[in-house]
């Protein structure tokens, strides 16, 4: 069973200014595909709660995904964080600034040297291309006991969803089931008496049966 967290990143996401629909996606995209999820966190733009927030996501998942903070700027925390809770120090690639460079400079602008840290790795991270954005991804392989995988992707959901299918999927070593689920709408009986007459069905966990009182169009 491969164990997941998602840990969305921005203040204003969870100060509710803008609605974490990334890691929505993501739960879906893992709930089809066999993987365990267990834990959804939204943090604000803070070193100190996103490190910690981290080291305790790896050390309850096999898979840690962060969305979000892989921008240029100061508030921009993710990989600090990452390289924080993994004791690593990030180094400046070449080949990745130069493709930075190369980015800007077919829009006819020079690169500011804060965008300078989105050519950062650690030494167990792999770059994800971005091939519609400047941030790239990291895929981070590291260990606590058991082996960790932790991905950061970034915020703009165009180029988190690209990534995820490209660049994350052949990489996750996915469980050959996967979840199956099934809708049975009634009508004209209330959600309490639906539940009684499941009886057990509703206490057991695989198949995990549930009831939902809703509108539908
Ligand atoms: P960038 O390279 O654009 O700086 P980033 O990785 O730093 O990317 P953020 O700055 O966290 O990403 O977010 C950029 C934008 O992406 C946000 O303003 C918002 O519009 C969108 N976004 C970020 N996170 C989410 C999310 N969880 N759900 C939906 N949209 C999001």
């Amino acid at each position: 069973m491969l164990l997941a967290e998602i840990i969305s990143v921005g203040t204003e996401l969870l100060f509710g200014e803008i609605v974490d629909s990334n890691a929505a996606f993501l739960a879906r995209e893992l709930g089809t595909r066999g993987v365990t999820l267990h834990r959804k966190t939204v943090l604000g733009d803070n070193l100190t709660r996103l490190t910690d927030a981290i080291g305790t996501a790896l050390d309850r998942a096999d898979l840690v995904i962060l969305g979000g903070g892989l921008g240029p700027t100061d508030d921009d925390l993710t990989r600090e964080a990452i390289a924080a809770t993994l004791n690593e120090t990030p180094i400046e690639e070449p080949a990745q600034l130069a493709h930075l460079r190369g980015l800007f400079e077919s829009r006819g602008r020079t690169m500011p040297d804060i965008n300078r840290k989105q050519a950062w790795l650690i030494p167990s991270a792999e770059a994800l291309p971005n091939p519609v954005g400047t941030a790239p991804g990291w895929f981070v392989r590291t260990t606590r006991g058991t082996p960790k995988l932790l991905v950061a992707l970034p915020g703009p959901p165009r180029e988190m969803q690209r990534m995820w299918r490209e660049q994350v999927l052949p990489r996750l070593p996915l469980p050959a089931a996967a979840l199956e689920h099934t809708t049975i709408h009634t009508q004209g009986i209330g959600e309490s008496t639906v539940a009684e007459l499941l009886g057990d069905l509703t206490r057991q966990a695989n198949p995990s049966v549930a009831t939902y009182a809703r509108a539908t169009g």
